[in-house]
């Protein structure tokens, strides 16, 4: 008995020193918030979840699509969520390098009105699709299943950087070097989100 305890706190002491990490290559070019964004068509979503009771305890991880045989987001939903207790509360934030298609925003809309005690804040590098109306419509009704959709900040993507990304062993981590444009495009991306959710 005692044996399990120690290997399930040891599980879980690995789980938070060790996590796993998105190697800093990835961030590179997949969080980079560019305009056009080709090649750039995988999703990876690090998440921050916030349990809110007796002592408030915080989590992080991360994931991709191709781990995961589904898009990030629904990963999410399938492996991260029934984790989760009904009778407390969370406070969840992902930081997602594009925003999700319209079958992701769908489940995020259906997710969050089952969920009463489930809270969304969702930080995207980039919006995808944003001009086809039915991708409009999609964030709308995730906006007003009270999702809170965000364009990430150059702050915001130093957050990922030090929180998430994988820092070499043994030298000191490295600081956050934002790419030229880094400003201009979340501010191009900000107007728009503020066209589409007005
Ligand atoms: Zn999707």
């Amino acid at each position: 008995m005692i044996a399990i305890i120690y290997s399930k706190l040891y599980a879980s002491l690995l789980s938070t020193f060790y996590r796993e990490r998105l190697p800093a290559i990835f961030f590179k070019f997949q969080f980079r918030n560019v305009e056009y964004s080709s090649g750039r068509n995988k999703t990876f979503l690090c998440y921050v979840i916030e349990t809110q009771g007796k002592e408030s305890v915080t989590s992080r991880g991360y994931l991709e699509d191709e781990h995961a045989a589904a898009h990030a987001e629904i990963a999410f939903f399938n492996t991260i969520l029934p984790k989760c207790e009904s009778s407390l509360r969370y406070n969840v934030t992902w930081y997602v390098s594009s925003s999700p298609c319209v079958t992701c925003a769908d489940r995020i809309t259906e997710t969050l009105k089952k969920n009463k005690n489930l809270r969304l804040t969702i930080m995207v590098g980039r919006l995808f699709m944003w001009e086809e109306p039915e991708m409009q419509a999609a964030l709308k009704k995730m906006k007003s299943a009270g999702c809170k959709l965000r364009i990430m900040k150059p702050q915001d993507f130093e957050y990922v950087w030090q929180n998430f990304v994988e820092q070499e062993e043994g030298e000191e981590a490295k600081a956050f070097v934002p790419w030229e444009d880094i400003q201009e495009n979340f501010q191009y991306y900000e107007e728009k989100l503020a066209e589409i959710l007005h």
